[in-house]
């Protein structure tokens, strides 16, 4: 599994990470054997967020992790309504204790909100004096909102952007990516396989996915993953609830596409214009 340094952040984080968005249906132990299999087979940025299912992904997670908490990249992210200089602090420590953690490594302002920036940023530095997290980012932040927390935080923070990106949704490309790469911020593309809605094998883009799987002996889902982190900086965090799917997800840091499978890729699924607003879930 490749791994590459998180923006400013001293750890060495894998390409390919899970994400945990809860769905209510799911096998709890299947989710869980998938989170550790993925662990297994070094997908150990895990993500989650106290939105999901009310807190009940952060508890499958914690049962997931649980005695692997160290070889664990651990993210978690605060509710915007939550985000303010006092409810930050106690979000968090929920948080913590749903893990069954003393710390995270990477604690995010899930999308903007009502509390001014200056407050969320403040409980971040106060958090991680404590040791409670150790390092802080955000999340569905286009490049105003970037400018704005970057001239309240400073160079090098936040860490991370966790934001919209998959084939059919590469906005980010246009002004995101780069402002992130020029200051050194990790951008994490979420809901990478489209949400449940991967380009159909019939469709023209699937077609040119399953050639270029063939010629690199992987899957569609594995080029299109690797397309996603095919620069410096980026990196993506699939969800599965099943360890077979955790497993092929996992494969997708074991290969790299050539310039060729690039550009068959980039003009099977362009990139389009840049739109008004930065698309979210
Ligand atoms: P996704 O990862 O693009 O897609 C998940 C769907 O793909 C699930 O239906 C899953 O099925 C299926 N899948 C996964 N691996 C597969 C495989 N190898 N073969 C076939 N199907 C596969 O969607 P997502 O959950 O929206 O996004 C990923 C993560 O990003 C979330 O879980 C969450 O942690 C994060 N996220 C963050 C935000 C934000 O605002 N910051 C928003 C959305 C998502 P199974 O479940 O059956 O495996």
């Amino acid at each position: 599994m490749e791994q590459r340094y998180f923006g400013s952040n001293q750890r060495q984080v894998a390409v390919i990470g899970q994400g945990t968005w809860y769905d209510e249906n799911e096998d709890p132990a299947s989710a869980i054997a998938a989170l550790r299999l993925g662990l297994d087979l070094g997908m150990k940025h895990i993500e989650t967020a106290e939105m999901y299912g009310s807190g009940a992904a952060e508890e499958l997670v914690g049962q997931a992790i649980a005695g692997r908490r160290d070889e664990v990249f651990l993210v978690s992210k605060v509710l915007p309504q939550n985000a303010g200089r006092r409810t930050t602090i106690k979000a968090c420590e929920n948080s913590l204790l749903r893990l069954k953690t003393n710390r995270l490594d990477c604690y995010l302002l899930h999308w903007r909100g009502r509390h001014p920036l200056e407050e969320t940023v403040a409980a971040f530095e106060q958090l991680r004096d404590e040791g409670k997290i150790l390092s802080w980012g955000v999340s569905n932040f286009d490049v105003d909102d970037l400018e704005e927390i970057w001239s309240i935080a400073g160079e090098g923070l936040p860490a991370c952007n966790q934001v919209l990106y998959h084939l059919q949704e590469r906005a980010i490309e246009h002004a995101v990516i780069p402002w992130c790469q020029k200051h050194k911020v990790a951008v994490v593309g979420y809901s990478p396989l489209g949400h449940g809605a991967f380009p159909a094998a019939h469709s023209q883009g699937g077609r040119v996915l399953h050639e270029i799987a063939e010629l690199q002996h992987a899957t569609p889902r594995q080029v299109a993953l690797q397309f996603l982190v095919r620069c410096p900086g980026l990196f993506t965090i699939p969800k599965a609830s099943t360890p077979e799917h955790a497993a092929e997800n996992a494969g997708a840091g074991d290969f790299q596409l050539s310039a060729a499978d690039v550009a068959r890729i980039d003009r099977a699924f362009p990139l389009g214009p840049r739109p008004a607003r930065l698309p979210m879930l």
